[in-house]
């Protein structure tokens, strides 16, 4: 297989704890290899911000599988640039905020939720036609496990340290 076949399916999963430079690593093949872009985290995260937006109760399991159905969630798929808009809001930076990691965790656990995003997330990558680099912590076990190439990516506690340190500092000074 050429890799830089425009045609030939080239689906990259990646995953990797945070800090680990998932993101950067994903963009940058993304880039190389003329590849759309998923970050299946930022999904998590518009969820949980139109949750919040809309007073969804994050302790009312239906109330959150039924935001995540309807959540009007524009995802764009260009690694050199990062739509990611709610409701026609652009939510880039707020979806990086306190409240938002803060809370993410409750639609991250609740099953059925996350079963919504990994059908729109296995729909996006179908929409690319099978040409994308997506990142996420399920990405090659559940998402994608039919990925042409799946990389787990490691870091030293050090560098990860440093590099979440940066994010965050990143986010609150945007
Ligand atoms: O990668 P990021 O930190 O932006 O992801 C935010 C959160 O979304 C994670 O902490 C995790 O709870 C959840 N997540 C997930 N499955 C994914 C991607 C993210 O549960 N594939």
């Amino acid at each position: 297989m050429d890799a830089r076949d425009e045609n030939a399916r080239l689906v990259v999963a990646i995953d990797g704890p945070s800090g680990s430079g998932k993101s950067s690593v994903s963009k940058e093949v993304a880039r190389r290899f003329n590849l759309a872009y998923l970050d299946t985290g930022a999904m998590y995260r518009a969820v949980t911000w139109w949750c919040l937006h809309t007073n969804v109760d994050l302790t009312d399991a239906d109330a959150i599988v039924q935001a995540t159905r309807s959540v009007p969630l524009d995802m764009g798929t260009d690694p050199n640039g990062e739509r990611i808009a709610v409701d026609g809001q652009d939510v880039r930076s707020e979806i990086r905020g306190d409240d938002v990691t803060n809370n993410v965790s409750a639609i991250a656990t609740t099953v059925p939720a996350r079963e919504v995003l990994v059908a729109m997330q296995r729909q996006i990558i179908a929409d690319s036609g099978d040409r994308m680099v997506a990142e996420g912590r399920d990405i090659t076990t559940v998402v994608a496990p039919d990925a042409t190439v799946r990389i787990l990516l490691t870091a030293s506690e050090e560098a990860r340290m440093a590099r979440r340190g940066k994010q965050l500092g990143a986010a609150a000074s945007s």
